[in-house]
């Protein structure tokens, strides 16, 4: 995809307990996803919508899906109330060739458990103790602009281990003051999709306004938009050549 065709991102988000929580809402006023949509919109190449837990079909009708590129995912005190269809629907479009970025702890979400096959689960501490991300794989195009880590000065703590398949590229690793350390910028590939997760963004928090781990998402999005590769071919197939097979 040229940089003539602006990448579509929808940034979608549980959005409740910015609505319940007056602590949350007063990080977080416009919700998770307006402090992220918002950072991508003044960046060059995107086009960028939001799509919220309560909207009808949560916001990711097959039209909305069909016109998005990369999925940015934020929950995690609704995962259940996501329903397995809309669940389908977006995991196929992953294997189609949408990108998605789950962020923290969407590693909980339907979406994440069912791309990955495993427990996803981790261990975590909220005394807001800061986090570390060492960069791992320098050369990597989410790696870009980065410097050799990023420093968040308060955040949740996410712990080893973490129950995920092995990355195909691990991009993060986090440091925390209690001793863990945490498996934090992880790239997949599922059929013709590629999936990200980065662990930073616990919602009492400011994280999501902060620019290293803002550019860091814009990296995962340029990383993860879906690309013009080749159909997927499943099935019987005639032979391209003229095959001939002895008695
Ligand atoms: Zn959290």
């Amino acid at each position: 995809m040229g940089m003539s065709q602006p990448i579509r991102v929808t940034v979608w988000n549980e959005f409740r307990h910015e609505q319940s929580d007056a602590h949350i809402r007063a990080v977080y006023p416009e919700g998770i996803h307006r402090a992220i949509a918002e950072y991508l919109e003044d960046q060059p190449g995107f086009s960028v919508q939001t799509a919220t837990l309560d909207e009808p079909e949560h916001g990711l009708t097959e039209d909305v899906l069909a016109e998005t590129d990369v999925l940015i995912w934020w929950g995690h005190q609704a995962h259940a109330a996501v329903e397995d269809e809309i669940v389908d629907r977006v995991h196929a479009r992953v294997l189609d060739g949408m990108g998605l970025i789950c962020l923290h702890s969407s590693h909980f979400s339907k979406i994440f458990k069912k791309l990955m096959g495993t427990t996803c689960n981790l261990k975590w501490r909220e005394l807001g103790e800061n986090e570390r991300l060492w960069v791992v794989e320098p050369g990597h195009p989410i790696a870009a602009g980065v410097g050799q880590y990023i420093d968040i000065p308060h955040e949740e703590m996410y712990g080893e281990f973490f129950d995920i398949p092995e990355p195909d590229t691990l991009v993060f690793i986090s440091w925390f003051p209690g001793g863990e350390v945490f498996r934090s910028g992880c790239c997949y590939h599922r059929g013709r999709g590629k999936v990200f997760y980065f662990r930073p963004g616990h919602e009492s928090f400011p994280t999501f306004y902060q620019a290293e781990v803002r550019h860091v998402i814009a990296n995962a999005a340029r990383w993860a938009a879906t690309t013009d590769g080749p159909e997927i071919v499943y099935g019987n197939v005639q032979p391209l050549e003229e095959v001939t097979v002895s008695a």
